[in-house]
């Protein structure tokens, strides 16, 4: 196929000799594209391409998700189950069997020595939601431990948490479709066209229909800002009081909605009181952006018929990140923008799968937003799972952040790590080694069978990947859509649901529980149990999903029986007045004071480090460093320092540099640019042994995710060049 230039040297598409297409929704980020992979007349999986119909991405997919068909053949993949007596041993080959029952006994045994609670279990955003239940349903209802999070804590956990406090559930209220009607968008700490290309897409789209105002605070000129009407490089880690500045105005003025806070919200009164404290020229010694410019947003917001927010990790990522979504809801309640067209606070979530850990992985309570600290929660879902409702805690365990601090104080003993590679991923890379050096066991089950963390496993489980599986999973608009086995897992490799299915049986001896072998039956026993929650999804199965490219819940069986075509679902949640999830249906509005917490630079380490991401990686690069396409444009880590700095440290473009914490040191590449200001550098968090080597990662009080994106660093000149680049390189491979 030819196309772009059609005389001089037009560009040739091969013919990949495709067959067949099979249908998913994309495996790396949240935004959740249909995508097609196109088998070829032996069944290999040879090309991607997006789907036209389907209302997210409509056909376009972004560089991650082009080359996604190259992940079933990629390097290092496990292919069969591996045991070692020690974690420093060489590996030897086991069947499943052993290798299963070694993963039962051990948790027996440390649970019986150590207590309960001293079996860790920590899993990912990135399985499919029916492996996510039966997790949930095997750690809660059979295993027992109160320690068992998901990865998700280090991207989304503020996010939950701060839409747990303000609206009484986690659930972004919002969808894409508000691109197109709203008036307004702050955009907060969210680098779109890297980070989710697609949405950034829609967004642009929207706004190049109806240009209205978009305005981006980032500390950093991201690719969002440079295309901004206003871009508010803030100081790292002061958004609330911003925000705080921003209602201050908003009160002042007269321009809050009096009609919507009465009807919808108590604590206004506090939350006046509390922001009376920052006037535009107090707050802008704090955050860095000048009063009339506070002043002008704030207009600008509360003024717009609808204005919408989103956010990403610049908010998520911090001390006060709970704080900052409680801060961007509370702008939200006071203008009544939630709930209506164009008119939301939108949370962009970070893994393909994280909202469906968050809404169905009972990591922070229980299935579908259940909690554990309420009574008849434990007991209706301990009777539909056929256990002892006294078998649950009482109230949520450690999240995966304190778990790590727990093993280094010896309380925890044992891990069983499902697809998360937390030496690459949690901050401070050295206490995470010697966290996990003290453990007395370690399961790693991963589809990758090098990553950083089995180093210290003992047992190691090959798992499928993507769509070597079968069931559903949630985009950040709350859509569930679905996966579909395109190929088989390679070798001895299994779905994560026939693992979580077999170790299941090994605690379930007399089947007292039931646990569906596919995941069609799962989603069925998931619907019923959904009927009448927040995402109530029991008008939907896998067929009528993948039918309609998608399905935003809530969907129910009332509204399929009624005929509602096409189910496109919820598109948003509190459309109602007094429709929030507190029982007396109002959202809270919640006073943030601000308490300077973070590290901050100073005469020994002169400079911000703000980590990031880059759009061909994804995550920790184990899937996209194997991916030619992907890994060659961005091969090594680098940092952006601006010019000025660079030139009075005598740092030239493309020379290594040594960036130095008080934990540790890193080598980078420095790419002098005008996108950082002179006291801060900008470090992309893939690779391997290099950024999470400097971070501090102090953890947020309510949702323990940690602050990445605010230590302090300084940036030494390397002599031997050389030797500065073998190094990097090393840092590229696993
Ligand atoms: Fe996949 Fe996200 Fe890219 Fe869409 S934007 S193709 S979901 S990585």
């Amino acid at each position: 196929m030819l196309f772009g230039r059609r005389k001089k040297n037009p560009i040739k598409i091969a013919d990949k000799g495709v067959v067949e297409w099979k249908y998913a929704a994309c495996g790396y980020c949240s935004t959740g594209c249909s995508i097609e992979v196109g088998l070829n007349a032996e069944g290999k999986p040879v090309a991607s391409r997006g789907v036209a119909d389907a209302d997210v991405n409509r056909g376009k997919l972004c560089l991650k998700g082009i080359f996604e068909h190259e992940l079933f053949t990629s390097a290092g993949r496990g292919t069969k189950p591996l045991m070692r007596a020690r974690w420093h041993d060489e590996w030897r080959p086991a069947t499943w069997d052993a290798a299963l029952d070694t993963l039962h006994d051990e948790i027996v045994r440390i649970q019986a020595a150590y207590g309960r609670d001293s079996f860790a279990i920590i899993s990912t955003g990135q399985m499919l939601t029916e492996e996510f239940y039966t997790l949930g349903k095997l750690t809660r209802g059979l295993i027992g431990t109160n320690n068992y999070d998901g990865n998700t804590t280090l991207c989304m956990s503020s996010a939950v948490s701060g839409y747990k406090r303000s609206f009484g559930s986690d659930g972004p209220p919002g969808c894409y479709e508000d691109f197109e009607h709203t008036d307004c968008l702050i955009a907060w700490g969210s680098n779109l066209p890297e980070q989710h290309p697609i949405i950034y897409w829609r967004l642009k789209e929207a706004q190049e229909k109806r240009n209205f105002p978009l305005i981006v605070v980032d500390p950093r000129v991201t690719m969002l800002a440079q295309n901004a009407h206003m871009h508010l490089p803030i100081r790292p880690g002061t958004d609330v009081v911003l925000q705080n500045a921003l209602m201050h105005v908003i009160f002042k003025e007269g321009l809050h909605d009096q009609r919507y806070i009465d009807a919808n919200t108590i604590g206004v009164d506090a939350l006046r009181a509390e922001v009376e404290k920052y006037d535009p020229v107090t707050a802008s010694k704090i955050c860095g952006i000048d009063e009339d410019t506070i002043r002008v947003v704030a207009r600008t917001f509360a003024k717009a018929e609808a204005a919408m927010q989103i956010w990403t990790m610049g908010i998520n990522q911090s001390t006060h990140g709970s704080d900052g979504v409680v801060g961007i809801n509370n702008l939200a309640l006071i203008t009544g923008n939630i709930g209506k067209p164009g008119g939301t606070s939108l949370s962009i979530t970070g893994q393909c799968n994280a909202m469906g850990t968050r809404e169905w992985s009972s990591c922070s309570g229980l299935p579908n937003y259940r909690l554990l600290e309420v009574p008849e929660h434990r007991e209706e879902v301990a009777r539909f799972w056929n256990v002892d409702p006294e078998f649950f805690p009482k109230k949520r365990g450690m999240l995966q952040t304190d778990i790590y601090q727990a093993m280094e104080a010896g309380q925890i003993k044992g891990i069983w790590l499902i697809a998360t590679n937390p030496l690459s991923s949690l901050p401070n890379t050295a206490r995470i080694r010697r966290a996990m050096e003290k453990l007395e066991f370690c399961c790693v089950q991963d589809c990758y069978q090098d990553s950083e963390s089995a180093q210290y496993a003992h047992v190691f489980l090959p798992a499928g990947t993507w769509a070597e599986k079968d069931g559903v999973m949630t985009n950040t608009e709350r859509r569930i859509n679905r996966v579909k086995p395109v190929t088989l897992p390679p070798g001895e490799a299994k779905p994560d649901l026939w693992i979580f299915n077999r170790v299941a049986e090994r605690f379930n001896r007399e089947g007292r529980v039931k646990f569906p072998e596919n995941a069609a039956d799962i989603f069925l026993e998931m619907r019923e149990i959904s009927r009448g929650r927040l995402a109530d999804i029991s008008g939907m199965d896998h067929e009528l999903i993948e039918r309609n490219r998608g399905i935003q819940w809530p969907y129910t069986a009332e509204q399929r029986q009624r005929g509602e075509t096409p189910p496109k679902g919820g598109k948003r949640l509190y459309t109602a007045d007094g429709t929030f999830s507190f029982p007396d249906g109002r959202a809270k509005l919640i006073p943030l004071p601000f308490i300077d917490n973070n590290e901050v630079p100073d005469e020994m380490f002169p400079f911000w480090l703000n980590t990031g991401r880059l759009i061909e990686h994804w995550h920790g690069r184990t899937k996209t460093g194997k991916i030619g396409n992907n890994n060659k444009f961005s091969p090594i880590p680098f940092i952006e320092i601006n010019p000025d700095a660079a030139a009075e440290l005598g740092i030239r473009r493309g020379e290594y540099v040594r960036l130095v914490s008080r934990r540790s040191d890193a080598v980078a590449m420095a790419m002098p640019t005008q996108r950082v200001p002179k006291n801060m550098v900008f470090l992309p968090f893939h690779f391997h042994d290099c950024a999470n080597r400097l971070t501090l990662g102090l953890l947020d009080p309510y949702s323990r995710q940690p602050a990445y994106k605010q230590s302090a660093v300084r940036i030494e000149r390397i002599a031997d060049q050389a030797a500065a680049a073998k190094l990097s390189m090393e840092m590229r491979t696993f």
